[in-house]
């Protein structure tokens, strides 16, 4: 069903003013996790008005450690629904159980399947019972084919929306988080009609080099792309050193427009 055997034409996301995988270039932006809502809401602000058309934020958080802050949970999603209010802009976060697939479905526009969470075969089926847009991220360690493989246990349900995100896989390299691979990109689009995004923040891992790689990513063909902002990284509760603050996000979109227009 992920496959183009069947559809030759591309699936396009349509979230009403918002399409993903047409010929719009998508750029989701925000903080790694939701910390309060005053600083969610002037992120908001800034990244709506520097083009990005979506909102991102977990207030549900995998992270690597249990001792680590692990999110607002209901409370961070309340203050996603309020920077939707504030921007009009659109919500995607993620959900990291099946216990809050419905909780997650009554906040956000569009679930997100983190890394961590690619193969948990239930997760997939339950959010492929909604009808909601799914970003499935890549596992860390997945191939391109079990990674289309988890997207068909999203569609099997009946939901077609799905988005994949290519954030980086796990190899030998270790001067940055995780390596991008960008030949994802037209490999997906050789064999799948699904829309592809790429997350360039944990990809690198480092603020420093998101600029070239979300450059490199729209020259690839990406439909959009994925980036952690943050107000003040240093202080940032998760991610910090891979986020970019708001000046930097906004050049950086204005970089993408020239990019994209070159292609
Ligand atoms: C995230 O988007 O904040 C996140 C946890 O990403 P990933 O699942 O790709 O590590
Ligand atoms: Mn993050």
């Amino acid at each position: 069903l992920a496959s183009n055997e069947l559809q030759q034409t591309p699936t396009i996301i349509d979230l009403g003013d918002v399409k993903i995988g047409g010929n719009e270039i998508v750029v989701m932006a925000g903080p790694c996790a939701i910390e309060n809502e005053k600083d969610f809401i002037t992120t908001a602000v800034s990244v709506k008005n520097s083009g990005a058309k979506i909102l991102r934020g977990g207030a549900f958080k995998p992270r690597s450690s249990p001792y680590a802050f692990q999110g607002l949970e209901e409370d961070g999603l309340k203050i996603m629904v309020a920077g939707r209010e504030a921007t009009g802009l659109k919500l995607v976060t993620e959900v990291v159980d099946t216990r809050d697939v419905e909780l997650v479905n009554k906040y956000t526009d569009i679930f997100q399947i983190g890394a961590r969470n690619m193969q948990n075969f239930r997760l997939l089926s339950e959010v492929g019972m909604t009808n909601k847009p799914v970003l499935l991220k890549r596992g860390l360690s997945a191939t391109i084919e079990e990674w289309l493989m988890a997207a068909e246990y999203i569609i099997a349900e009946g939901n077609q929306n799905v988005i994949l995100c290519e954030r980086g896989i796990r190899t030998y390299e270790t001067m940055t988080r995780n390596t991008l691979d960008l030949s994802a990109i037209p490999v997906i689009k050789e064999v799948s009609h699904l829309p592809i995004i790429v997350d360039p923040s944990h990809a690198t891992g480092n603020w420093k080099y998101v600029p070239a790689l979300a450059k490199g990513a729209i020259a690839t063909g990406a439909d959009g792309l994925i980036i952690e902002v943050h107000l003040n990284p240093p202080t940032a509760l998760c991610d910090g050193p891979q986020s970019l603050r708001p000046e930097r996000f906004g050049t950086l979109m204005d970089e993408l427009r020239l990019v994209a227009q070159s292609i």
